[in-house]
């Protein structure tokens, strides 16, 4: 049975995704929505699948674990929190994306691991672009240089690039942000490397994601309102 207020939520999410792409000139169908799953249990996420969604957002690897067994064969997980390069092993074969490489270390890592199993995993590269501490992600000055040696990883394909906004009650104070990433993106596509094929931008959360999109987002990843927000905070 699907849960009538994540339903309610659902419909409210997309037709603001929709409004959003629509005023950047894009479609609603550019615009992926990853359904971040953190905190939420098997019920619920089994709700946002039968809604349709088929992309699920976890940053720990434990829980993507347990939940991956769980839900349908045909979910996509997204690994979206820091990895450590030690637990790619546990991942590597359950992802359809990681967004959250950060180190050349860890991508060496996924490139070897990937090897292994004969296939090519799609990474993006998380960019600090506010430069936050608390924030993992590389500077975006960085960026020009990890995408050159990454590209030379044949067992990773570079799709993108993930940022986190730092959080504001008006999402226009991040509006730079988003804008910033936009141009670097836009920028390395330009390049055509080998291996990088700069597809995807995945920013936007709860609070942000129309911003985002505005700013040339086609991935958001949504938690707190698809699913109402989470008992502990900071997660
Ligand atoms: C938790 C989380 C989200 C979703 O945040 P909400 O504000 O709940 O939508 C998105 N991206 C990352 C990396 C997260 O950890």
């Amino acid at each position: 049975m699907i849960d009538l207020n994540i339903k309610a939520n659902l419909d409210n999410i997309l037709s603001r995704i929709k409004a959003a792409a629509e005023k950047s000139g894009r479609n609603a169908e550019d615009v992926k929505l990853i359904a971040v799953t953190k905190t939420v249990d098997v019920d619920r996420i089994k709700s946002a699948y039968e809604y349709g969604i088929l992309d699920m957002g976890e940053n720990r690897v434990q829980e993507l674990l347990e939940k991956h067994d769980k839900l349908d064969r045909s979910c996509r997980w997204h690994l979206i929190g820091h990895l450590q390069t030690n637990k790619v092993k546990y991942i590597i074969d359950k992802v359809d994306m990681i967004h959250s490489v950060d180190s050349i270390q860890l991508a060496k890592e996924i490139d070897a691991r990937a090897a292994r199993l004969g296939r090519k995993m799609n990474i993006l590269l998380q960019v600090n672009v506010s430069g936050e501490e608390s924030k993992f992600g590389i500077d975006t000055r960085e960026v020009d240089e990890f995408v050159k040696i990454i590209s030379e990883f044949g067992n990773i394909s570079l799709r993108g690039m993930m940022t986190i906004a730092p959080y504001a009650d008006n999402a226009e104070a991040v509006r730079d942000v988003f804008k910033k990433l936009y141009d670097k993106y836009i920028d390395i596509k330009q390049k055509k490397l080998d291996n990088v094929t700069m597809d995807y931008l995945s920013m936007g959360m709860s609070n942000d994601f129309e911003v985002a999109i505005e700013e040339g987002a086609n991935i958001v990843r949504i938690g707190t309102d698809i699913f109402g927000k989470r008992d502990y905070a900071n997660v």
